[in-house]
């Protein structure tokens, strides 16, 4: 394995003092991970080095085109002071097959896993460890050449930073207002749904920030030719639970394969639940509602783990979600996601990786 070289801050910052209102994304480490791309050299010169602003070109490709991806995982630390990383693996997986879709070189899975885990080291005294927060991560990789044409890159950059992130539910698991956008569409078949990429937010942005003034939390997507099948919400996948069965979109192309989704699936299954990965339509949905067997539904997503829905706005259409409440699947989910990535839980799918 290369070397990571380590460049100690000479002015570590103060460190947030009160833990209650960490917010997400506010503060940031001392120290960030990066390495070069260079066509010939490959992934090259991996360090940490004291966190601080990037000098680029302004012709940088990644300002132009968009040619970046990104990933977003947590460092938990546990009551005994274990720090914990759930299933990191994943998501350097992930950001291959986003590289692969984006022309981005693959990059070392294991090593980035290595270097994310080293870095957590170093600033191992910046995870918080109130109640629900945790170390945010966000690796990310950007194009960097000086070139105004559209090509793919030759020099790139991976870089990790970290942020202290407050408990997402400071008063306890809360449902949200959900409005079902059939305007906008964030992807389509054929596109770059699948990857983990800057150009599916900028789609989103507008659609987000209309429905935010309506007074919703988040959009739930639907498919960008028919208009008819569900996709995901916002930041996160989605399940709903009509009758005996949990329902969650199949991965088609157009939607993020998220590590939650991924493993509600798995730990539902061994619970015994009947769980299908399929095409749901609104209309489904809509039908399920007004016959009373829409039992529950909720987002998940590495930021809020379980987000569960209080009531979906689709046009004229209101449906509150098993009367605004907390479903019984959502909660338990919730409890033993949260009890597996804080070490409360014993665990037994092995998900949790220890960073020492
Ligand atoms: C990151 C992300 C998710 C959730 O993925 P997790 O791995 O569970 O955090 C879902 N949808 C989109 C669009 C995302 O960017």
């Amino acid at each position: 394995m290369q070397e990571i070289k380590f460049e100690r801050t000479q002015n570590p910052k103060q460190k947030p003092a009160d833990q209650s209102s960490l917010g997400f994304g506010k503060y940031y480490t001392d120290h960030m991970f990066i390495m070069n791309y260079d066509e010939g050299q490959g992934w090259h010169d991996p360090r940490i080095i004291p966190y601080s602003p990037l000098t680029l070109d302004p012709a940088a490709m990644c300002l132009h085109y968009g040619q970046e991806v990104f990933e977003g995982m947590k460092a938990y630390k546990s009551d005994k002071g274990e720090v914990l990383l759930f299933r990191p693996e994943k998501n350097m997986a992930r950001m291959n097959v986003s590289n692969e879709r984006l022309c981005i070189p693959q990059i070392d899975e294991e090593f980035c896993v290595h270097a994310i885990k080293e870095l957590v080291k170093v600033e191992q005294d910046w995870i918080p460890t109130q109640e629900g927060t945790s170390l945010y991560i966000r690796p990310f990789i950007i194009a960097v050449d000086p070139h105004v044409g559209v090509h793919p890159a030759n020099h790139l950059l991976f870089i990790v930073i970290l942020s202290p992130v407050g408990a997402y539910y400071p008063e306890g698991l809360n449902p949200v207002k959900i409005f079902v956008e059939s305007t906008y569409v964030r992807a389509v078949k054929g596109g770059i749904g699948f990857a983990k990429t800057g150009g599916n937010y900028a789609a989103s942005l507008k659609s987000q920030d209309e429905a935010t003034k309506k007074g919703f939390t988040q959009v739930l997507w639907l498919d960008g030719v028919e208009r008819k099948y569900i996709e995901e919400v916002g930041t996160m996948n989605v399940f709903f639970v009509i009758d005996d069965e949990i329902i969650t979109p199949e991965l088609q192309g157009s939607i993020l394969s998220g590590v939650t989704r991924m493993s509600c699936i798995e730990m539902l299954r061994s619970w015994g639940y009947k769980v299908t990965e399929r095409k749901l339509s609104i209309d489904e949905v809509a039908k399920a509602f007004d016959e009373g067997r829409l039992k529950e539904a909720f987002g998940s997503g590495t930021a809020a783990v379980i987000s569960p829905i209080g009531e979906l706005c689709w046009g004229e259409k209101v449906m509150p979600i098993n009367d605004g409440k907390i479903g019984e699947i959502s909660q338990k989910l919730y409890d033993n996601l949260t009890g597996l990535q804080w070490g409360k839980l014993p665990d037994t799918f092995n998900w949790t990786v220890k960073v020492d």
